[in-house]
């Protein structure tokens, strides 16, 4: 009986605790040894906290855009947020879902490796965009292409699934044009940088990446070089064949 009672408060503490750890910016949460996020993801301006845990950068977010959408249509956000469909697709479907919360906590390695044998990416979130929307795969279910779903995708390019989940498995045009075509645009969970679809102000085609939808060079964020992908404008857009690296975690 008095366990039961106490238990209650013991989570509300433990809660507390979790809210304090999430507050700090740049060092570990319990690990004993402190490392300093590194600012490159300090440009997740979307996510709620962001820090180092051991050799981990952990992530959280609630995955709602921070720009207008059809899709906030009758949500606690249409009076400032909801914006009908202003985008350029003849065939512009809007599926019957409507943005909601997700708890999303991403766990990516902060020292990024290759992996041996590369996973396949799974249906749901694969990486985090800066505004702490979901980046998804080339899939719409299965091994089903997103030839009918690309129809539903609004003026910024994302859409939310059946749980209200938005996410982008496109371009996010709304970070493009606020941060540049060339800019990074997030990481995937692998640890590796997603760029957006130019280089130099040149687009970039997929034949200049590999299988998985990447290559390695210097980069603005990092001028010693490394892996990243690249967001084309043709299937598969974000991602080839698996992750590159070897994948950290997502709750959601
Ligand atoms: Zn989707
Ligand atoms: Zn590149």
């Amino acid at each position: 009986m008095y366990a039961s009672r106490l238990k209650p408060i013991l989570r509300f503490g433990i809660l507390l605790l979790s809210l304090a750890a999430c507050s700090k910016s740049d060092d570990t949460g319990t690990g004993g040894t402190t490392t300093t996020l590194p600012d490159v993801y300090k440009k997740i301006y979307g996510a709620s906290a962001v820090y180092v845990e051991g050799t981990m950068v952990v992530i959280k977010c609630d995955g709602v855009p921070d720009h207008k959408s059809p899709y906030f249509q009758g949500t606690a956000w249409a009076a400032t947020k909801y914006e009908a469909y202003n985008g350029t697709n003849p065939l512009w479907n809007q599926n019957p879902n409507r943005i909601a919360t997700t708890n999303l906590t991403f766990k990516i390695p902060l020292n990024p490796v290759k992996s041996a044998t590369s996973q396949a990416t799974p249906l749901g979130s694969i990486g985090v965009s800066l505004n702490g929307v979901p980046f998804y795969n080339q899939y719409a279910g299965p091994s089903q292409p997103l030839t009918n779903e690309i129809n539903s995708f609004d003026q910024y390019n994302g859409h939310p699934q059946q749980m209200g989940g938005y996410h982008y498995h496109v371009e996010p045009l709304y970070l493009t044009a606020q941060k540049g075509k060339s800019a990074l645009m997030g990481f995937l969970l692998d640890g590796f940088p997603v760029y957006g679809p130019q280089e130099n102000g040149v687009n970039v085609g997929n034949n200049q990446l590999d299988a998985y939808h990447g290559h390695n060079h210097a980069t603005a964020d990092f001028p010693n070089g490394i892996y990243h992908y690249h967001i084309t404008g043709q299937d598969p857009y974000i991602n080839g064949s698996g992750f590159y690296g070897v994948p950290g975690t997502v709750s959601q």
